[in-house]
């Protein structure tokens, strides 16, 4: 068979880098997650099912404010939120960055504070602005010219809003062009090259009640080099200089985004934070002390290096198909759950847990269920070559852009999200079930 390898080691030795710190290898080949085997887990909730590690994810927090103690570290929402995830972001001491009414108004009903929410957007609905002004939301990150005269009506002449805007840098950075969003040609920000960034920010000067506190921008997404940052450090005091000597502006704060990237299967290259702090730093003294401006206080906003790497996908195999060269294992889930390797031709690193298989390697496509020829999970996944129906898989770095972005596809439900900590396993949010489709359809 030619998608047999040579005999590689045993899945006992399987490189465990990308997993969570806790992850552990009890015997009979399964693996174990804050304490609990993850072939549990399954057996108990159901597949397919997500599991979140909260020390990892509470570990990854205190990594950002070691690495960055002067600046605020903000969680992006977006990446993945639940009620429990705001809880743990909260505790940990980051702010919350949303981008829209729904992401704000769960995180403040469980008791995120509103003032430590940044609210984001390139089309934010009168919902949206409406749900902010009500929260009393910390900033508000303006993306387009339309938005100052809405917001400054909406605040009223006696309230009072922070803003900052979204400028365009002119930097293409990130993992894929689906994911770049500090070039020219792309929905997001305000140029500052065809002078759109200095015309929105002279209507902002003009409305008394919006409080102009800095730049902000974003690159794009899963970077793994400083260097794109550094050169946006350099574009945005540029403009500070420029806003200084044509309004006496100094701006308190400078707000670089997130995008840090991870890796996804051993031997991928993630983003260095600490070189990153320490660059940016430098960088950002450097070029405030040329400018003749006062240092303003840095604002990062990392999302997927904060839930990614702590949240893993299990799924049950229900087919194994040979079709010419290629070998198919076709689980429980798909891209109704995990939708990024259709979008962004992602590469995952499944691992059969559950049982130990002493089977050589064979070179295997991961498929979901549903109903498209690209509902790949795991393009050249190396599983064991007697991989069957019944067994469990499990994917690493699956806690970010997955159940965020779960759709209805086939109406198979959303899976439940299970936290693992110290031996526990206890549900967070269960999984969608026949009755909440049916629920939903109210008419006939
Ligand atoms: C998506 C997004 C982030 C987070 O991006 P990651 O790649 O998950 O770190 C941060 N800020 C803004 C404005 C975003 O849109």
């Amino acid at each position: 068979m030619t998608t047999v390898h040579e005999p590689t080691a045993p899945t006992t030795a399987a490189d465990l880098s990308v997993w969570p710190a806790s992850t552990a290898e009890p015997p009979h080949g399964d693996l174990a997650v804050g304490g609990v085997p993850l072939a549990e887990i399954a057996d108990r909730f159901g597949t397919p099912v997500y599991v979140l590690d909260e020390a990892e994810v509470r570990d990854r927090c205190r990594t950002y404010l070691d690495a960055f103690p002067d600046a605020e570290v903000l969680y992006a929402a977006k990446a993945f939120l639940c009620r429990a995830m705001a809880h743990w972001v909260d505790e940990e001491g980051l702010g919350l960055d949303v981008c829209s009414a729904g992401e704000l108004e769960l995180a403040v009903t469980t008791g995120f504070p509103a003032e430590r929410i940044v609210l984001h957007g390139n089309a934010k609905s009168p919902r949206d602005l409406e749900a902010a002004l009500r929260l009393g939301v910390g900033r508000i990150v303006i993306d387009s010219p339309a938005e100052i005269a809405r917001l400054a009506a909406a605040v009223g002449p006696d309230g009072h809003q922070k803003v900052m805007v979204r400028v365009v840098p002119g930097i293409s950075a990130g993992g894929h062009d689906k994911i770049r969003t500090g070039t020219e040609d792309q929905k997001f920000g305000l140029s500052i090259s065809d002078g759109y960034a200095q015309h929105a920010i002279t209507r902002i000067l003009d409305q008394p009640q919006l409080e102009l506190t800095g730049l902000h921008c974003h690159l794009g997404s899963q970077i793994t080099s400083v260097k794109p940052y550094l050169v946006a450090v350099r574009r945005l005091v540029g403009l500070m200089s420029r806003l200084y000597e044509q309004h006496g502006l100094v701006l308190p704060e400078l707000d670089l985004g997130g995008g840090h990237g991870i890796a996804y299967r051993p031997g991928e290259e993630a983003l260095d934070l600490t070189a990153l702090a320490r660059k940016v730093r430098a960088e950002l003294a450097d070029a405030c002390a040329t400018a003749g401006l006062p240092v303003p206080r840095l604002i990062i906003e990392p999302g997927r290096a904060i839930a990614g790497p702590a949240g893993i996908a299990v799924y049950r195999v229900l087919a194994v198909k040979h079709t010419g060269e290629h070998v198919f294992v076709a689980v429980d889930g798909g891209m109704s759950d995990n939708p990024r390797p259709a979008l962004y031709g992602v590469r995952y690193a499944p691992r059969l847990i559950g049982r130990h298989s002493t089977a050589e390697h064979a070179r295997v496509t991961v498929v979901g269920r549903h109903c498209e020829a690209g509902d790949v999970l795991a393009a050249d996944a190396e599983l064991p070559a007697d991989t069957r129906p019944g067994d469990l898989l499990a994917v690493p770095v699956a806690g970010a852009y997955h159940l965020s972005m779960a759709s209805g596809y086939n109406l198979v439900g959303r899976p439940p999200v299970v936290a693992v900590r110290d031996g526990l396993a206890r549900l967070l949010v269960r999984r969608e079930s026949l009755e909440d489709i049916r629920s939903r359809d109210v008419g006939l």
